[in-house]
């Protein structure tokens, strides 16, 4: 008997941002399965296994969730913000490519999530108004010359940016330089916002300009957005805001 995969989207923290759809996948799940942080925002109940696994270890947490619902069981595979971002969603469908047969034979839902670069958007105002692209800065997945370039071509594009991942464990000094990449090919002292453990308890919001930015104002649980060069901040008495107007003059 082959059972069923959800691919499900967690969102950025609070229970407010999970979907209707979402929590009635966790409600019917056999197993679930992901990242430590992310099974522990999972209610235990009867019923229900839990299997949280380490980071970097994703395409045997995809084979192991493919092989329950191979097997017949429920699976819901978890994932923060959105599973498609930087995210299990990939994953498992990589695994399935390269895996047995009867792996194709499952039946696979991703649901979608609030990821974490529209959620500070959201906090801050509307700094992904206008084009943006979202890079991921850890170079685990990809060389660092990759990410360079995609920086500049970004800058030179004009987009506004969102950064997940802002400070690779394996490489600490990555964030700074590419703050510098940044500083060179924008050219002009457009806002940053750190945007930490956003919809959560923990939650900061700080903007500052990008030649103020500095590296330890990131950390893991950080995104960080950065302007294009029309993004403008708005003072108000219950607090500047940020936002990229809908148009750019011919
Ligand atoms: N799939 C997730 C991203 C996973 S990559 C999503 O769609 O949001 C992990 C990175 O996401 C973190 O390093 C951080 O850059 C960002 N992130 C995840 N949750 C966040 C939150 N609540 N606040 C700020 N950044 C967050």
């Amino acid at each position: 008997m082959t059972g069923r995969l959800v691919i499900a989207g967690l969102g950025p923290g609070a229970d407010g941002l999970i979907t209707p759809d979402v929590t009635a996948a966790l409600a019917q799940a056999t197993d679930v399965v992901g990242y430590i942080p992310y099974v522990a925002r999972v209610a235990d109940r009867p019923g229900l296994t839990l299997h949280a696994s380490d980071n970097r270890v994703e395409l045997n947490r995809a084979a192991h969730a493919l092989d329950m619902a191979a097997n017949g069981q429920n699976v819901v595979v978890v994932s923060s913000g959105d599973p498609g971002v930087f995210a299990m969603a990939s994953a498992v469908f990589e695994a399935v490519e390269t895996g047995p047969d009867r792996w194709r034979d499952v039946g696979i839902e991703v649901l979608p999530g609030i990821t974490a670069m529209l959620a500070a958007a959201a906090r801050i105002g509307a700094p992904l108004g206008h084009d943006f692209c979202a890079i991921n800065l850890s170079d685990n997945l990809k060389p660092w010359a990759l990410i360079e370039k995609r920086l500049r071509l970004a800058a030179e594009a004009d987009f506004a940016m969102a950064f997940y991942n802002p400070r690779s464990k394996s490489r600490p000094e990555g964030f700074d330089r590419a703050l510098a990449v940044l500083r060179e090919a924008c050219g002009d002292d457009r806002p940053v916002i750190f945007a930490r453990a956003v919809s959560t308890p923990d939650e900061q919001i700080r903007v500052v300009p990008l030649t103020r930015a500095a590296p330890e104002m990131a950390d893991m649980r950080t995104v960080v957005l950065l302007g294009s060069s029309t993004t403008r901040i708005v003072p108000m008495t219950t607090g500047d805001r940020v936002y990229t107007p809908r148009s750019v003059p011919a």
